[in-house]
Parts: structure tokens; C-alpha cells; sequence
């Protein structure tokens, strides 16, 4: 089926890096031995840089950098409200740049522009939330009256390990990073292969900012080298991992034999559920947004929608008709609205479930790569309907700019449809019967509910996923939790009755 809006340029932005270094103790270096791989951008699929590919020596080096800065530099030890200052001139230097960090993201991972700029704002944001968190931050005291006071010593647990994946990088790095370094850890990053290129922009950010060498350390590579020797290095206490379930489950057998702290936010396949009394208008927008935003390579994508049977020709007529009419081509035309998928990996995983959604479902758009793009991972917006819940195309994330619509007839079977797959992570709720709208929200497998809404996030809740979809919760104090030891103090304010053993 056509698309009806299509870009064809392809836009490169200037000064681009042509090798992209990991950066250790303050310093940019190659890896040790030397080791690249080839980082490709999606509209050509050309490589356009080499960036250094870390290995177990590299991981060493930079968890060396980040022991010894977190053992005896002064990170650990400012006041909070020194760590915010500095926080807070990190946050200053990404908004005074995030026209050239959306257009570093939009070439390197295919995002449209618009939406890479609201990324970078929001990394901004990111720390901003963190260093006011820290500032305020209050912790637990308890008395008992005459005889005892219990307080809370919160502790940087040490050197952090975060490892992203390559959907909004710049971003879901300071959701990570702010935390951490809002906690006084110290940090080895490890971006994912296919988007290293926004990630070295934050070695210069947070030095210029005033974030200590060693503090931030930033190793490139391939996941089951660079990855595996940071989840697995014995000076590393705490894992915080984004990215596919089955990744997330070998890291956590990797991290038990050190037995980790680990944080997990894994995979989605999330339902919106639109019942009849909803507001169709809003439901629609909000629908279209939540899985043909960021590409469809969103981790909270509404990829299933569920209808109430008696307007589901209605609403599949009218969210086709506009998912035909969403502008594809080049990320960096600001009326782009679906860009190129990330890297043709991950394109032709899409193209193969877009083939098998042939066999499932009816298709009602797009169905393949669009008319007058004939490079780059483009994939029209693709809608299915009449897709049964056993079908793969229902069950298995596809993180794509494709769409599975099923209808129900009743409440219960609308809570069975939503709660029938092995993820958990967020659930849209559209209607306007507001008991319904509690009762179905608290019955749902999902770490996150929108009621009336497409994904719009307060920084102070809770983050992440049940079931496949994560482990751990992070958002607001939860992250400061995360990064943090709480070691309970008790102070006796009486004479201690002790049992007097070998006193007789
Ligand atoms: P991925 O699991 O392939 O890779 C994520 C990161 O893990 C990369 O940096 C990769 O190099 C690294 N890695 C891979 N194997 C490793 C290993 N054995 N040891 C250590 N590290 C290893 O995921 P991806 O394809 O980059 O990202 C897409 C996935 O991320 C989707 O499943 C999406 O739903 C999920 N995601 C989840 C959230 C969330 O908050 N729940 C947010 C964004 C993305």
C-alpha cells in the first residue's frame, strides 16, 4: 500500500567524527589492542566512522579509572548541593547544544529530528531532576523514645556499570548517568554498538562541567565483549541494564556469581485498550503516537491495540487512513514523522514480521518499504487488524513501526487480551467510565498505566516493567535508591541491657 508523503533528501551534518574513541580517566584512547568496528548511518547504510571496540583489557583500564576516583577523588565526598552545581551545568551545556545533539542522534540512529531535539531536552531535564533530588533529599530517623535513635547513612554503593541500547542513546545514557552520578558513583558507560556516536559527546559535557576525571568513564564495543567483561569485572557492585530480555537474562546469570545489584528494563509489547464510551479523537492521536513515535523503536510502544467490538471498523478505518498519511523519509526534515530504522539488522528483523503479520493479520497500511525510497531502513507505518492474541505478531515485540489491532466485547476479555503475553511494561487505558478506568488499570500486568493518554512520564514515579518487561524500578528516589547503600545506624541513648554471658 502507498504511502502518501514521503522525503527524499538525505541530510548529513557537518564536522561529523570519523572515529569515535572510548574515553578513561579523563582521557580519549584508542582500544589497547586496537580493536574497531565500522559505525554505519541509516538513511545510506555507509560506514562513516570507526569507533574503538573494547575489550577485557579496555573495561579493566576504565573500572580502574572509576575505582580509584570513587576510593580517593572527591566525588564520593561533596556536599549534595556541590554534586547538583555540577549536575546542573551539565544540564545547562546539553540544552545550549541540543540543536547539534538531535542532529548527531537523528544521523546516527535514523530518529526524526523533531523528536531527537525533545530527547536532548529531556536528557537535560534528566539531570536537572536529579541534582534538585539530591539537594532535598531527606532519609529515615527513627527514635524510640529514651532508649534508642535509628538513622539512614546513604552510601554511594561504587562503580556503576550501565549499559544502554540504541533507541533514543543520548536520552535513556543521562537517565542512567544522572542517577548515578546524583548518588556520587563513579561510572563506566557501555552505549550500544549500533549508536556509539552521542555517547562520546558526554565526555566533554561532563568534564567541562566539572565532573572529576575518572568519574565518567566511557568504553564502546560490542556487547558480548565489552558488555560481558563490565557485568562480569569483580570491582563493578551494581548493574543498571536497558535493553532486550534475553540480553537482561544473561546478564543477570552473569552478575550472580558476584551477586550484583542489578537494575533491568527490558522489553515491551504493550496494549492500548479503547472502549466504546472513549474519546475516539484523542484515542486515535494518542494511538498513532505511541507506536510511529521514535520510529516504533520504543520500548513503551502501544504495538497492541485492543477495540471494543461495536466501534472497531470505525476506529481500524480511521487509524489506517491516517497511519497511510504519516510522512517517512529523512530523519532530518523537520516534517519527517518516521525516519530510518536504525541499522539494516534490525530493519530486516522488522521487514521478516511485517512478512509473517501477512499470514496473521489483515493488512490495512503500509506492508513494506515505501514507494520513492529505495535506500536506507525505511519501513512504511503498518497496521493489522483482526490479529489473534496467538498470533507472533501479538506476542512478540517487534520494536518497529508496526501495529497489531484485536477486537474484544467484554471488560474481562479486554484484561485477558492485555495480560496474555509474557511482557509487562506499560498499558494505555482509554475510556471515560472512570470506575472501569481504576479497576482495569490495578488488574493489568503493567509497571506503568496511562489513563486517557499516550506515554508522558512525571520524573518523580516509578520506571519499569513486570513480568519479561524488567526488574527493579527506577524514577525519582527509586534511583537514588538503586545507586545508593542504606546503612541503618542505631545509637543507644540508654544503658544497654545486655544479657551478661560468662558473667553468671
Ligand atoms: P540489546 O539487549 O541487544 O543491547 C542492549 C545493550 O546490551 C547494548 O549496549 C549491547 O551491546 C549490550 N549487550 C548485549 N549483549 C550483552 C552481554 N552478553 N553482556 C553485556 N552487555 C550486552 O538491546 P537493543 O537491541 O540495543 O535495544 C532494544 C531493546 O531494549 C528492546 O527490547 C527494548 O524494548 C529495550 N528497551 C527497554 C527499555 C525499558 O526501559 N524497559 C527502554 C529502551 C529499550
Amino acid at each position: 500500500m502507498t504511502q502518501t508523503s514521503v522525503q527524499t533528501t538525505h541530510y548529513v551534518p557537518a564536522d561529523l567524527p570519523t572515529s569515535i574513541r572510548h574515553f578513561i580517566g579523563g582521557k580519549f584512547v584508542d582500544s589497547v589492542g586496537g580493536e574497531t568496528f565500522d559505525v554505519l548511518d541509516p538513511v545510506s547504510n555507509q560506514t562513516y566512522a570507526t569507533a574503538a571496540a573494547g575489550q577485557q583489557a579496555d573495561i579493566d583500564l576504565a573500572v580502574a579509572a572509576a575505582k580509584n576516583a570513587f576510593d580517593n577523588g572527591p566525588w564520593p565526598r561533596m556536599l549534595p548541593r556541590a554534586r547538583a552545581r555540577v549536575l546542573h551545568a551539565i544540564a545547562d551545556a546539553v540544552e545550549a547544544q541540543d540543536a547539534r545533539l538531535a542532529e548527531l542522534e537523528t544521523f546516527d540512529t535514523g530518529l526524526p529530528i523533531t523528536q531527537a531535539l525533545g530527547q536532548a531536552q529531556r536528557a537535560a531535564e534528566n539531570f536537572r531532576f536529579f541534582a534538585d533530588l539530591i539537594v532535598a533529599q531527606a532519609d529515615d530517623t527513627y527514635k524510640v523514645p529514651g532508649r534508642q535513635i535509628n538513622y539512614v547513612n546513604r552510601k554511594p554503593v561504587g562503580v556503576a556499570g550501565l549499559i544502554t541500547p540504541w533507541n533514543t542513546p543520548f536520552m535513556l545514557e543521562s537517565w542512567k548517568l544522572a542517577p548515578a552520578l546524583a548518588s556520587g558513583c563513579t561510572v563506566v558507560l557501555k552505549p550500544a554498538e549500533f549508536t556509539p556516536l552521542s555517547a562520546s559527546l558526554w565526555a566533554e559535557i561532563l568534564s567541562t562541567a566539572g565532573v572529576p576525571d575518572g568519574v565518567f568513564n566511557l568504553v564502546n564495543g560490542i556487547g558480548e565483549e565489552a558488555g560481558d567483561a563490565l557485568v562480569k569485572h569483580p570491582d563493578v557492585p551494581l548493574i543498571s541494564f536497558t535493553g532486550e530480555t534475553t540480553t537482561g537474562q544473561t546478564i543477570y546469570r552473569n552478575c550472580a556469581a558476584n551477586l550484583k545489584g542489578m537494575s533491568m528494563e527490558l522489553g515491551g509489547k504493550s496494549p492500548a485498550v479503547v472502549f466504546a464510551d472513549a474519546d475516539l479523537d484523542a484515542a486515535i492521536d494518542s494511538t498513532l503516537f505511541g507506536v510511529f513515535s521514535l520510529n516504533g523503536e520504543r520500548c513503551t510502544a502501544s504495538s497492541r491495540i485492543l477495540v471494543e467490538r461495536s466501534i472497531y471498523d470505525d476506529f481500524c478505518a480511521r487509524y489506517a487512513a491516517r497511519a497511510q498519511a504519516i510522512v517517512v523519509g529523512d530523519p532530518h526534515d523537520p516534517k519527517t514523522e518516521v525516519g530510518a530504522l536504525v541499522h539494516p539488522e534490525h530493519y530486516a528483523k522488522v521487514m521478516s514480521y511485517v512478512e509473517i503479520g501477512k499470514t496473521e493479520g489483515r493488512l490495512l497500511a503500509g506492508g513494506g518499504r515505501p514507494e520513492g525510497l529505495t535506500e536506507g531502513n525505511y519501513v512504511s507505518p503498518t497496521v493489522f487488524a483482526d490479529v489473534a492474541p496467538s498470533a507472533r505478531i501479538f506476542q512478540e515485540e517487534i520494536f518497529g513501526p508496526v501495529v497489531a489491532i484485536t477486537p474484544f466485547d467484554t471488560d474481562a476479555e479486554a484484561l485477558a487480551l492485555a495480560n496474555g503475553v509474557k511482557y509487562g511494561l506499560a498499558a494505555y487505558i482509554w475510556t471515560t467510565n472512570l470506575t472501569r478506568a481504576h479497576n482495569f488499570a490495578q488488574s493489568v500486568d503493567a509497571g506503568m498505566v496511562w489513563l486517557n493518554s499516550h506515554n508522558v512520564r512525571d520524573l518523580r514515579t516509578p520506571f519499569g516493567g513486570v513480568k519479561a518487561s524488567g526488574l527493579g524500578h527506577e524514577g525519582g528516589y527509586r534511583s537514588i535508591d538503586f545507586y545508593t547503600d542504606s546503612q541503618a545506624v542505631h545509637i543507644t541513648l540508654a544503658p544497654v541491657h545486655t544479657p551478661r554471658f560468662g558473667g553468671n
